[in-house]
């Protein structure tokens, strides 16, 4: 039976852990070595998800109501919400549910990239319509990185060469003159440098994602000096206990 010393848990200690993300994959091996129960949840978007370790279960939960009548059938008793920087409705749904259930909520994220030494050389946008335009402002020949959910935000480049990256392939055409490569990552610098020459990339787009799976295209843009235009964090559910990694997480739940 679990007793409350360093490295155990209090046996009530149910966790429901919203994934998506290499810190979540993390995060459930490490519980997977604790006596905490935990089950992943995958939204279902990717064809052939990484796998986290453990019980997962797979799809949306129907909103913040469905998600508040699952965790009370579940009985959890912590949300570990480790979805990605972006995936902002899930974690506004996480928080809704906890305000109302009281069950604790702790948000693992991952920092983003603003503490990188070439950051403030980036141009910060606040928006994807003000992504558009200041990649305009700079380049004709756009790499964008910023993933499938931002595509609209650039549908009318028609006349230009743009180079678009995505996990999952695309359900919709695209310009003729867009080349789009499925890729998942990790990549390196010398391949994002390599893919960058090739394409004669002159601005790179992305978001604030943080961690260093694909941090490479950074890396590649500063060395080729190619401008790089970043969509900007939104904010955190103020509710949560906040942590940056694995470690903090554990502590949280201990
Ligand atoms: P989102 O817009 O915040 O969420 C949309 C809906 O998808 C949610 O309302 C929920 O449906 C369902 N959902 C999202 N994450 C879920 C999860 N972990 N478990 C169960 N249902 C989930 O999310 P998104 O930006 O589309 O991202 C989807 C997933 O991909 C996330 O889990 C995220 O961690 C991962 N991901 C996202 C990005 C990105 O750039 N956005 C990048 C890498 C990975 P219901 O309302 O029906 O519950």
């Amino acid at each position: 039976m679990a007793r409350n010393s360093s490295n155990r848990y209090h046996p009530v200690v149910r966790v429901l852990l919203l994934g998506g993300t290499a810190e979540a994959r993390d995060l459930a091996a490490a519980l997977a070595a604790t006596d905490i129960a935990f089950t992943s949840s995958l939204a279902g978007r990717v064809s052939h998800p990484r796998l986290p370790v453990g019980e997962v279960r797979i799809g949306g939960f129907g909103g913040a109501e469905g998600l508040i009548a699952y965790m009370r059938a579940q009985q959890v008793t912590h949300l570990v919400d480790a979805t990605h920087p972006f995936a902002r409705t899930m974690s506004e749904h996480a928080a809704q549910a906890c305000e109302v259930t009281g069950i604790s909520l702790i948000r693992l994220e991952r920092p983003g990239w603003t503490a990188r030494p070439d950051a403030d050389a980036w141009h910060w946008a606040q928006d994807l319509d003000d992504v558009r335009t200041q990649a305009e402002s700079i380049g004709r020949r756009p790499f964008i990185t910023s993933g499938r959910q931002t595509l609209y935000a650039f549908a009318s480049w028609t006349d230009r060469n743009v180079l678009v990256r995505i996990v999952e392939p695309l359900n919709t055409a695209t310009p003729p003159g867009w080349t789009v490569i499925e890729d998942r990552g990790p990549y390196s610098q010398t391949s994002e440098r390599a893919l960058m020459h090739a394409h004669a990339i002159d601005v790179l787009i992305t978001k604030d994602s943080g961690g260093p799976h694909t941090a490479a295209k950074l890396d590649a843009a500063a060395e080729l000096h190619i401008p790089v235009v970043v969509l900007a964090r939104p904010a955190s559910a103020q509710s949560a206990t906040v942590v940056t990694d694995v470690a903090g997480c554990l502590n949280a739940l201990r």
